[in-house]
């Protein structure tokens, strides 16, 4: 953890909030590399829904909501509380499913009974801070697509089973937020409502499972870092019929990184009673009109990200590289799929004291960056610069040396194999798309 932790920080990939004012505990910045994989998780998301199913389509709906939304979800009632227990010594809080003793785990004090304390983030929303302004801050994105449900189905003119996918921020007032990014107060969900026949449900139930565990494992989670957990009954959230999770392998132990539940006519019923508007529906074929059952897959951003990155960090002892003096050290590598690495080339002359060389390198850089998210890096040996793209997941360096100025040609190092390969300029462009698969 404090490797990767550390690693986050050094190469820009995720910050703590508010550092320079000692920090805001459970909320992250991400940083240049970061956001890039952050962007390009969510990218690989959409287009798995969105592009490859002709029957699921995009929303982006507000954060803020009228508060009567989180009434009729049951996320205002004990349905969304956590039970909470403190110390009467040093105060400290914990949920009460993390304690397994009455005493605190810190300093031995007496805990108090068990209260329920509701996840929402309240906010006001206008110039009075009164109860007739009070909203919420979205503890799931679903609840959008539901009130949207409506409007989707009539502006696409879709027929039933199909999907709406978002991706989004969160808020959860969580108890005890903690393990880095793992869980946080503000966060970001990718979410897709399957809406489908009551009859069809157990069977998408088990096909968005599949589906979703194998989007892990093809971006190259390790297949025994995962496995699928199933709710027993009592464990079921207040809205699902069934649910099952998807784990994986923290240093911190097995925990879940997406959810797919089957919540059955449970929202689109609430919300029409509370609204008084029918969200029902009539299929013209068969003339029948019923509710829509919901199957979810409901996953988060960052903590994937936090799980790719977990996945991907190497260290190798000893040294893996070129040069001789890094045989003492240890050396990273980030083996992420190609598809989320921030950078995907990086360029860089074999020396940075020869102006012909730098100028080459600069000019292939330009040539480059339209089309790949590239770096320029002239500081440093060419062996400690090729390490410090294997620390980020650059999956290929491409290097300009005396031989370029003669025969127009460079060296295409892969990140994996560190094979080197000769290729001229004027094919650089489309042999690098044919390797990384654009
Ligand atoms: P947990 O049991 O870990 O609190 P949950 O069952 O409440 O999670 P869901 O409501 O099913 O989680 O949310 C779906 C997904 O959203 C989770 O699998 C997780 O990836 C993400 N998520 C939920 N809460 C947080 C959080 N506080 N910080 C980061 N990600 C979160």
């Amino acid at each position: 953890m404090n490797k990767i932790i550390s690693l986050c920080k050094r190469r820009g990939f995720v910050f703590q909030s508010s550092e320079i004012y000692g920090g805001f505990s459970s909320c992250y910045d991400f940083g240049p590399l970061g956001v890039e994989m952050k962007n390009n998780i969510k990218r690989v998301w959409w287009d798995e829904m969105i592009k490859n199913h002709e029957n699921i389509v995009g929303l982006d709906a507000a954060i803020l909501m009228k508060p009567e939304i989180w009434k009729a979800s049951g996320h205002l009632t004990a349905g969304f509380a956590d039970t909470l227990v403190e110390c009467k010594s040093c105060h400290k809080r914990y949920r009460a499913d993390e304690v397994d003793s009455k005493v605190c785990p810190e300093c031995g004090g007496e805990l108090t009974k068990p209260r329920k304390f509701n996840l929402m983030m309240k906010t006001f929303v206008g110039p009075v801070e009164e109860d007739a302004a009070t909203t919420y801050l979205r503890a799931e994105t679903c609840q959008g697509i539901y009130v949207n449900f409506e409007n989707v189905l009539n502006s696409m003119r879709l027929k039933i089973p199909f999907g709406i996918a978002q991706i989004g921020k969160s808020f959860r007032n969580e108890i005890t937020p903690k393990d880095f990014i793992f869980r946080t107060r503000e966060f970001e969900q990718m979410e897709m409502q399957w809406f489908c026949h009551p009859k069809t449900a157990a069977k998408y139930f088990n096909y968005w499972i599949k589906e979703r565990l194998n989007w892990y494992l093809n971006l190259g989670i390790k297949k025994e870092n995962l496995r699928i957990k199933e709710h027993k009954k009592e464990e079921l959230p207040h809205y699902a019929k069934a649910g099952t999770d998807i784990e994986y392998h923290f240093p911190f132990g097995w925990r879940e990184i997406e959810g797919i539940h089957n919540r059955g006519d449970w929202d689109l019923s609430n919300h029409a009673k509370n609204s008084g508007k029918d969200l029902s529906y009539y299929n013209e074929e068969t003339k029948e009109k019923y509710i829509p059952y919901i199957i979810e897959t409901s996953g988060g951003v960052d903590r994937s990200f936090f799980v790719f990155l977990i996945d991907a960090y190497q260290e190798i002892k000893g040294g893996r590289t070129e040069t001789t003096k890094a045989a003492k050290e240890i050396e990273i590598l980030l083996k992420l799929d190609k598809k989320l690495t921030p950078i995907k080339v990086a360029v860089l002359p074999l020396v940075r004291n020869k102006p012909n060389i730098v100028k080459k390198a600069k000019e292939v850089y330009e040539m480059l960056k339209p089309h790949f998210m590239c770096q320029y890096d002239e500081l440093g040996s060419i062996g400690r610069r090729y390490r410090r793209q294997d620390e980020i997941a650059t999956i290929y360096a491409v290097t300009i040396d005396f031989e370029t100025l003669e025969k127009e040609d460079v060296t295409i190092r892969d990140r994996d194999t560190m094979k080197q390969e000769r290729v001229k300029i004027k094919d650089l462009i489309s042999v690098l798309k044919e390797k990384l698969g654009f």
